[in-house]
């Protein structure tokens, strides 16, 4: 009863003071402020409403000018809540993704629709690669094939690790929070560490809206990664926010070689979500143009990963 009350207070607290992503427009249940920026995390830069649509729309003078923010996409929607600010930071490289790229304007997409009418908006291509028909955006398809093809030149292969490697869809997101949300509830609940109500609570909101939700309980030590010991953001992207929706991002079988990743890298593949060791993501540049364009090269597991210098 003592957790919950504490719990149900954190989230007041934590509702009232951010709005964002996750909040605005959401329509939801929560007590959303929605008429206002926030500056409690230091991003100041006003939502991007509906009835402020005719503002303009690009990175504010306001924001805290780091090279990564300045090379944002023009119009990208900057979060200012809690979550949306994790992703970008955990996630947000792909963004600056240049070399005929087309990135995302946003941390997260909504829904379905949303995924949908991004990937269609895009120029893609499909090519067979291993086992797999793969489909990318054209650009990051171009370069791929050319280091699969360097890599055959070295006697080596760049082969995808499944069939959803590349493009994933919104619902195939979905599935694979689902199967980290739900044991970790049940978990969590034999624990006693969230009530019953507060899991059921959980389970009845839609995937864009369990995402803050999740990551709350995680600042409190509530962890939903595989093995419940850290964020699940460590183990799968929430719904919306996985680059593979962008179609810029390729998941590769022979990551352990160092020299595969080289010859990746080589053509504009790095990776950038630390801890995710198959996962590329196509910028579009050489390795020596990274750090002007706001990332910084942090190294894990033996290996490079360049993520958004914030
Ligand atoms: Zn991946």
């Amino acid at each position: 009863m003592r957790s919950y009350f504490i719990y149900s207070a954190l989230l007041f607290v934590i509702c009232g003071i951010s709005t964002g992503c996750w909040n605005a427009g959401a329509g939801t249940k929560r007590a959303s402020r929605e008429d206002g920026p926030s500056t409690v995390y230091g991003i100041n830069k006003a939502e991007k409403n509906p009835a402020k649509t005719d503002e303009v729309n690009s990175v504010p003078k306001t924001s805290t000018s780091t090279g990564f923010v300045a090379n944002l996409p023009k119009g990208f929607v900057e979060p200012n809540d809690d979550a949306g600010k994790l992703l970008l930071k955990e996630y947000g490289s792909v963004f600056i993704a240049r070399g005929g790229a087309t990135p995302p304007k946003t941390v997260v997409f909504r829904d379905g629709g949303d995924v949908a009418a991004f990937q269609s908006s895009l120029k893609t291509s499909v090519e067979k690669i291993g086992d797999f028909s793969l489909e990318l955006q054209a650009s990051a398809m171009e370069s791929l094939v050319k280091a699969v093809s360097d890599a055959h030149s070295a006697g080596l292969e760049i082969k995808p690790r499944d069939k959803d490697s590349a493009k994933r869809t919104y619902e195939e997101t979905i599935g694979l929070w689902s199967s980290r949300v739900e044991p970790a509830l049940k978990h969590w609940v034999t624990e006693g560490k969230i009530t019953p109500e507060q899991a059921e609570r959980i389970r009845s909101l839609s995937p864009f809206e369990q995402v803050p939700e999740v990551l709350r309980l995680e600042s409190q030590g509530i962890f939903f990664a595989k093995d419940l010991s850290k964020s699940i953001i460590y183990s799968v992207a929430p719904p919306g926010a996985s680059q593979h929706l962008s179609m810029l991002a390729f998941d590769c079988a022979e990551f352990e070689n160092p020299k595969v990743r080289e010859i990746l890298a080589k053509h504009g593949w790095f990776q950038t979500v630390v801890s995710d060791l198959p996962h590329f993501t196509f910028l579009g540049v050489s390795e020596a143009d990274l750090s002007g364009l706001g990332l910084r090269k942090t190294v894990s597991s033996g290996r490079p990963f360049w993520i958004p210098d914030l």
